[in-house]
């Protein structure tokens, strides 16, 4: 059982970048204003985060970190279809599983904070501890008892740009949140609290905010709002392209051909312009999370999701604006 959830908790957390968004997903659903990551060797060998959010209480502190739902695998044939169940509540003890962690947390029910330290997913202890407020999970030597899964690492820069990557979807889409990124002893970013459109050019960039529209469309139930670059602004790679539903970031083909189509005739094919564009919309007329690690989405009347995307931004690329 042990080995199986070993190697599932393998499969789930696919790099350090996807135990990084659930720590801080974690984080910010604990209400935190002020989240800090700091990263030793691409997060590999050690990746810490500190909040400041509403902490956990001591009994919870151990169901955080062992929760790990081995009842559903019944056999490695099932592997493929717990991977796609994704994390639902056992994302932090699929990390403990594969790590050396430690969760340090203070929750206002109890009179002090408490330290909870486990070795692939084996509790070793729960003690008290000094923390004013928040909680700090301290995740260290991660796939140290999978050592398949670490074999299929890239080298500690490439992890490393994959968990600033993930760091700086989530920090778009907080702007109200202030986050520090440090690497090896060195901070990498620094982002306050601000506005959002301060946040898009501290993230994004001088040159981008300088070179971007802003636009905020509504229409029946539907928000379309964010930066986009102007034509003049754009990069041969499309790794600058954000796009959130209802705060979540995702990847999809029907945005992003709305929004290639929008940009269709003021762009060249070959140039890919930067954007952070978030749409909002009744939950209940989009599911997110058809696959928890791609990221998708499916809505219900996608054509006039479409329709709405393509006019909002057609409208501001079409202005005669320099
Ligand atoms: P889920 O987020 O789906 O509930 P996780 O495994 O990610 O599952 O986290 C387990 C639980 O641990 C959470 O439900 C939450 O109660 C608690 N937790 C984890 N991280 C934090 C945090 N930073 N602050 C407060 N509570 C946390
Ligand atoms: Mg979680």
């Amino acid at each position: 059982d042990q080995l199986i959830s070993q190697i599932a908790a393998g499969e789930v957390v696919e790099r350090p970048a996807s135990a990084l968004k659930e720590i801080l997903e974690n984080s910010l659903d604990a209400g935190s204003t002020d989240i800090a990551v700091v990263l030793q060797s691409g997060g590999i060998k050690q990746m810490r985060v500190s909040d400041n959010g509403c902490g956990i209480a001591r009994e919870e502190l151990q169901l955080a970190l062992t929760r790990h739902a081995t009842s559903k695998i019944a056999s490695l044939e099932d592997l493929e279809s717990v991977a796609s169940l994704g994390f639902r509540g056992e994302a932090l003890a699929s990390i403990a599983a594969i790590s050396r962690a430690q969760l340090i947390s203070a929750h206002a029910s109890e009179k002090h904070a408490w330290r909870i330290t486990s070795e692939g997913s084996f509790i070793t202890e729960i003690e008290p501890a000094a923390l004013d407020a928040g909680t700090l999970v301290d995740i260290q030597d991660l796939y140290f008892n999978t050592p398949a899964r670490r074999k299929f690492l890239k080298t500690e820069n490439t992890e490393f740009g994959h968990c600033e990557e993930t760091f700086r979807r989530i920090a778009l889409s907080r702007p109200d949140v202030s986050f520090l990124l440090q690497h090896n002893g060195r901070a990498t970013m620094r982002l306050a609290a601000a506005e959002a459109q301060k946040r898009f050019e501290d993230v994004l960039g001088k040159e981008f905010a300088a070179k971007a529209f802003y636009l905020d469309e509504s229409a029946a139930g539907l928000r379309f709002w964010g930066m986009a670059a102007k034509p003049t602004f754009s990069r041969h790679a499309r790794d600058t392209q954000y796009v959130y539903v209802n705060g979540r970031f995702v990847r999809d083909k029907l945005i992003s051909h709305a929004i290639r189509q929008a940009y269709q005739d003021v762009l060249h094919h070959d140039r890919h312009p930067v954007f952070v564009l978030f749409l909002e919309l009744d939950p209940a007329l989009v599911d997110v999370n058809v696959h928890p690690s791609k990221t998708e989405v499916r809505f219900r009347d996608g054509q006039s999701v479409h329709r709405f995307i393509f006019h909002a931004l057609n409208k501001v690329l079409a202005a005669p604006v320099g």
